[in-house]
């Protein structure tokens, strides 16, 4: 598979790595550091180990995994973690996991000294098709997703389906949901095709071309002035829906779990303030609720939802905005929805 073009750097696909080589000989890096979670750790560094025997000389700095450790405490650990292996800025930190890790090491690679390199090594199916690719980083602040981060590019991705293998279908579930996202904001065919596919087998195709879309989008607004926006196409509510319930609940909902209700209550916002067909909002709401566990969001909370989704970083002149659908596969940005039509789209969910 060609490797697809951003900006400086080259998103790989089944390349066994091989090109990471020739960025190391290149570059001549004083350091490399690998950052992983402890789960990544354990069963993604083998296969990576594997992949790339010739690199001997790497130091782990691994982190407990899961959303609720993006945050600063963790970042400030890093950061002296760093400061005590006396790396410089010439070295290159290695993200080696899911879009927590993705998100997060870009983060602290990015402001560790003003910025050191870095590359990412994708190993859920959601930070292959999104997080690891348009150069976002970030982490949370208390329950608010994403508060606090910057744009920055990596210097590779590599997509690698041997990662994969291990991961569990509920993750891989998650990250479905942003290529259902990635067909119904651009690309309609695309989105019948998944549709018509078995999410527990995804082909390297199907990720190639989710990877293509969302490259196409950031490569033509890398730092979301216009056009970007279509990809928080049910990212409004469902930040909102995820950031809640990682507070609120025992068993906190994955990303894509929370997107794909997301994606269903701004699907109703999109039949009342754009063009999408009463059939089209029922069709994308049964295949959405025919993959993902219902989830009953509580009348009382839904308060809650709307002072975070005040918070949300793309709201503007105290308006809350939203990405809509015009029809399947054309998404439409800057919708600004009444609190009340938010409330109805949440009780269409319910
Ligand atoms: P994650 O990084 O928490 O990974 C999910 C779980 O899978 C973790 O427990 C992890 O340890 C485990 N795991 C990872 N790889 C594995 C493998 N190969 N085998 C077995 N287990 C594995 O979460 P995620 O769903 O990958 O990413 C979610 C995050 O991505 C959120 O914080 C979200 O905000 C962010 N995100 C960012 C962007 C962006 O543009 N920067 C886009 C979308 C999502
Ligand atoms: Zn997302």
């Amino acid at each position: 598979m060609e490797p697809l073009k951003n900006n400086d750097h080259f998103i790989h696909f089944e390349s066994g790595l091989a090109p990471l080589n020739d960025i190391l000989a290149e570059k001549k890096y004083s350091k490399v550091f690998v950052f992983a979670d402890s789960n990544t750790a354990e069963i993604c560094l083998p296969v990576f180990r594997e992949f790339l025997p010739e690199l001997e000389n790497f130091d782990i700095i691994e982190t407990d995994p899961g959303e609720e450790n993006k945050n600063i405490d963790f970042c400030i650990g890093i950061w002296k973690t760093l400061l005590d292996f006396e790396a410089d800025r010439k070295c290159l930190m290695i993200n080696l996991g899911g879009g927590v890790i993705t998100d997060m090491g870009g983060f602290i690679a990015s402001t560790y000294k003003r910025g050191i390199d870095f590359i990412n090594i994708p190993t859920t199916l959601l930070s292959q098709v999104d997080a690891s690719v348009g150069g976002k980083t970030g982490i949370d602040i208390d329950n608010v997703k994403n508060m606090v981060g910057t744009f920055s590019l990596p210097q590779a991705v590599f997509i690698e389906n041997a990662f994969l293998q291990t991961l569990p279908q509920r993750e891989l579930l998650s990250g479905f949901a942003e290529m259902i996202k990635h067909g119904l904001i651009a690309d309609a065919t695309y989105y019948q095709q998944l549709k018509d596919s078995d999410y527990t087998n995804i082909s390297a195709a199907a990720i190639y071309h989710s990877v293509k879309i969302k490259n196409e989008v950031v490569l033509a607004d890398p730092l979301e002035k216009g056009l970007r926006k279509i990809l928080n196409f049910g990212h409004t509510i469902g930040h909102a829906v995820e950031g809640y319930a990682l507070v609120n609940d025992k068993k906190p909902l994955t990303h894509g779990e929370a997107i794909a209700i997301g994606m269903i209550c701004e699907a109703h916002l999109s039949a009342k303030y754009c063009n999408l067909s009463q059939d089209e909002l029922t069709e994308v709401a049964s295949y959405i609720l025919s993959l993902y566990p219902k989830y009953h969001i509580k009348p009382k909370s839904f308060e809650d939802l709307m002072v975070l989704m005040q918070s949300d970083k793309k709201n503007e002149d105290g308006f809350i905005m939203f990405s809509l659908l015009d029809q399947i596969g054309k998404c439409v940005f800057n919708c600004k929805v009444t609190k009340e039509d938010i409330f109805n789209s949440l009780m269409y969910y319910n």
